[in-house]
């Protein structure tokens, strides 16, 4: 028997349909794919190569990500964390790298540099994490500048109703009449869905590119799967696994799957949570453990050692297996390992 592995394949025209879906929401201004932390999970040099044609530029957090982007891409990258130093200013002026300014202590190289890189002079409108305050507008309107972007980020766009975004907006839009000449960004991907109308001149998309945004237009973009590896038969009353978390209320049939937390799959995941072995849908029994998944497969008699389980993709969304364990499905695309076989 050749040792299973659990695998990840990633399907881009999936992303390039779902980015599709996301342009047509916009009223105008163009799509900056946020592609930080590996793309999600879903390879960063991957994504440029594949879909580097259909979006307007690229968001990353770390200066190696943006310069792994330029080797594959013109287009315009924004590290929207900042950079600090002189070195950092340099590396990014001479590969034209756009640079997020929301720290005083980088001002003075801003300034310096103002007029050799484009600058996205960030503000605070309420996330309280970074950004400049409404009154030190004054201070940083050297920047007001045709090259230069205004940017914010929301704090709760994914609850519309949460009064946070009218006042983030509306921030946004008073800070907007000081910078009458840069250009405006402020939604993300749950932003882009429920307040299209702010989109302005760029819109910043991540999550939902990848279908980690539940709405019946967005797939999973990842296949994460592995074999099953063996198959038992309980008797009511028995347990399973660490705690014996599960104690079968009837005779059941369990399978094994090789896959566990070290490869990425959610230690605290639920029994329910839903599971696909050969394409039928079956649930978590037990605790998840590092290397195995068990799950219920009674009413399934069918299933062989050596089948397939599929923990989420296109046809078993990750919003199911986020939203019933109370997790985020950035977190679980994220996290997948590097033991996990990537395949194409
Ligand atoms: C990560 C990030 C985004 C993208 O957010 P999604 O919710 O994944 O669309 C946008 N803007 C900033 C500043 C970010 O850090």
């Amino acid at each position: 028997m050749i040792e299973p592995k659990a695998e990840l394949s990633v399907d881009f025209e999936i992303i390039q349909s779902n980015i599709s879906y996301l342009k047509s929401l916009l009223r105008e201004g163009a799509f900056m794919a946020i592609i930080k932390a590996n793309a999600y999970g879903h390879s960063l040099e991957d994504f440029v190569k594949n879909l580097d044609d259909i979006v307007d530029g690229y968001g990353v957090v770390r200066l190696e990500e943006a310069l792994a982007i330029r080797k594959n891409s013109v287009k315009p990258i924004l590290l929207m964390q900042g950079l600090y130093n002189e070195e950092g200013f340099q590396i990014a002026s001479k590969n034209n790298l756009s640079i997020t300014i929301h720290h005083p202590s980088q001002l003075n190289l801003a300034k310096e540099f103002n007029s050799k890189l484009n600058l996205w002079i960030k503000f605070n409108t309420g996330m309280n994490r970074l950004g400049f305050e409404v009154d030190d507008s004054k201070k940083l309107i050297d920047f007001n500048q045709e090259e230069n972007c205004l940017m914010s980020h929301l704090a709760c766009a994914d609850n519309p109703a949460d009064e946070m975004n009218r006042n983030q907006f509306a921030l946004f839009e008073k800070i907007s009449e000081s910078f009458n000449k840069t250009s405006k960004s402020i939604l993300n991907s749950a932003g882009i869905i429920h307040f299209p109308e702010y989109s302005f001149d760029w819109v910043r998309c991540g999550i939902a590119m990848y279908g980690g945004v539940p709405n019946e237009y967005l797939k999973t973009a990842m296949t994460f799967r592995s074999k099953v590896i063996s198959i038992r038969n309980l008797r009511k009353g028995e347990r399973i696994g660490y705690g014996g978390r599960y104690i079968a209320s009837e005779d059941k049939k369990i399978a094994v799957i090789y896959c566990g937390y070290a490869d990425g799959y959610p230690q605290n995941a639920l029994d329910g949570t839903k599971i696909l072995i050969n394409s039928h849908e079956c649930s978590i029994l037990g605790r998840v453990s590092m290397d195995l998944i068990t799950a219920d497969i009674t009413e399934l008699p069918n299933i062989k050692e050596g089948d397939w389980a599929t923990l989420w993709s296109p046809e078993n969304s990750i919003n199911l297996v986020s939203n019933y364990n109370d997790l985020i499905s950035y977190e679980l695309m994220t996290k997948i390992t590097n033991r996990v076989i990537k395949s194409t």
